[in-house]
């Protein structure tokens, strides 16, 4: 199809699109990040997060990425020797296990099968079992799978059996789901830029609760040290020098979030994941989550006939949609649609069109249209 005009369409879980506004803002260079304007700056746009974290304090922008805000609370939250629990479902779990080996905390870690959720008696048994647990590591979306774990089931649980301090990875999770801090057992609540808030990737947003803070570690830390941030965002300052164009950006996506308001907007999420799941069962494809699908994402099982590497570069180089495959034991086995952060319902139809389009060049045996016709009386019929 080269010659032909192909608009990339990003279904990826991060980056996902950025907002025109939001997009421009970013072009005024032009600042100096130690400015007053600056620091208005900051700490509007601080003000304007806390929309979707609830949290004792405005959550804290920190200049990297998603991974640096999870190691900004293993290194703060964490001593060495510390006795800690990880749920590794997936690619990201694995990452809190790997960072609490790497800062030598005594890591514990329910493993559960990639698709799952954990076993509520098995997570309590463990949570009796250890009596010294400093601090419990989970997502609220495992991206990698698709599952969004029950939180509502688990974070109580842990609250009542220990005393650790409860992190949550929402960087997948924060716009699609709410997970307001005042109604959760959370004491560190995580986010990325690239994600839910159509931003480019570069910043990471991280909350304390009050216990949290009062908790913070006595190891050695330098370019994340939360103490530090605390004290100088509340001024406009952060620590080291801030992305200050990505800082802009997102201001202007909040702008357009805020308008929507959070809870429309995981409304919409939901929505989005109701259409993709009902195009997935009409195509006789069936969803690698096992239950508590996310709505920021949905993960499609493929045929055993197709190649998930052939399919992400037909669907590319033919319609310009730019799905996400799996990692690891699922490569090549899955394709992964996000629906996170600045998509439409028409958006949503395009892709599951791309989606149709790819099985059929590929030979799968399947009426096409019968996805999107599923997803268009689903939307249809979803009265909210
Ligand atoms: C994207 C993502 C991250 C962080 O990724 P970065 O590439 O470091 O931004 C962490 N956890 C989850 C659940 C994610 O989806």
């Amino acid at each position: 199809m080269t010659g032909s005009y192909l608009r990339n369409r990003l279904f990826c879980p991060g980056p996902t699109p950025v907002p025109h506004a939001a997009a421009l803002s970013s072009l005024n260079t032009n600042i100096y990040h130690r400015s007053q304007e600056f620091k208005d700056i900051l700490i509007s746009t601080r003000q304007e997060l806390q929309a979707f974290f609830k949290g004792p304090h405005d959550p804290l922008i920190l200049t990297s990425s998603g991974t640096g805000a999870m190691e900004a609370a293993m290194v703060n939250l964490t001593e060495p020797g510390d006795e800690i629990l990880v749920i590794e479902g997936g690619k990201f779990g694995e990452r809190w296990r790997k960072l609490g080996e790497a800062y030598a905390c005594q890591t514990h870690v329910i493993d559960i099968p990639w698709g799952a959720s954990p076993d509520m008696e098995q997570l309590e048994a463990k949570l009796l079992s250890l009596k010294n647990l400093k601090a419990f590591f989970i997502q609220a979306n495992e991206t990698s799978t698709g599952v969004a774990y029950p939180l509502l089931d688990i974070l109580p649980l842990v609250r009542q059996n220990t005393d650790a301090l409860i992190v949550v990875d929402a960087i997948s999770a924060l716009v699609a789901h709410e997970l307001p801090m005042d109604k959760l057992p959370i004491d560190c609540l995580l986010s990325g830029s690239q994600k839910g808030f159509g931003v480019p990737p570069g910043l990471a947003f991280l909350a304390l609760s009050q216990r949290a803070q009062e908790r913070l570690s006595k190891r050695p830390k330098f370019y994340f040290d939360l103490k530090k941030e605390l004290e100088g965002q509340d001024k406009g300052l952060t620590a080291w020098t801030p992305a200050t164009t990505l800082i802009l950006s997102l201001q202007e996506s909040l702008r357009a979030l805020n308008q929507i308001g959070p809870n429309k907007l995981a409304e919409q999420h939901r929505r989005a994941a109701l259409a993709c799941h009902a195009a997935a069962a009409a195509m006789g494809l069936s969803l690698f989550s096992r239950e508590h699908h996310s709505h920021a994402l949905t993960a499609i099982r493929l045929p055993a006939s197709i190649d998930g590497g052939q399919f992400l570069s037909h669907a590319r180089d033919h319609y310009g949609a730019i799905f996400a495959g799996g990692q690891d034991q699922v490569k090549g086995k899955i394709v992964r649609i996000a629906h996170l952060g600045f998509f439409d319902e028409q958006d949503i139809i395009s892709a599951i069109s791309s989606f149709e389009l790819t099985l059929a060049a590929m030979e799968y045996d399947f009426t096409v249209g019968s996805g999107v016709g599923a997803a268009l009386k689903a939307l249809a019929t979803d009265t909210i």
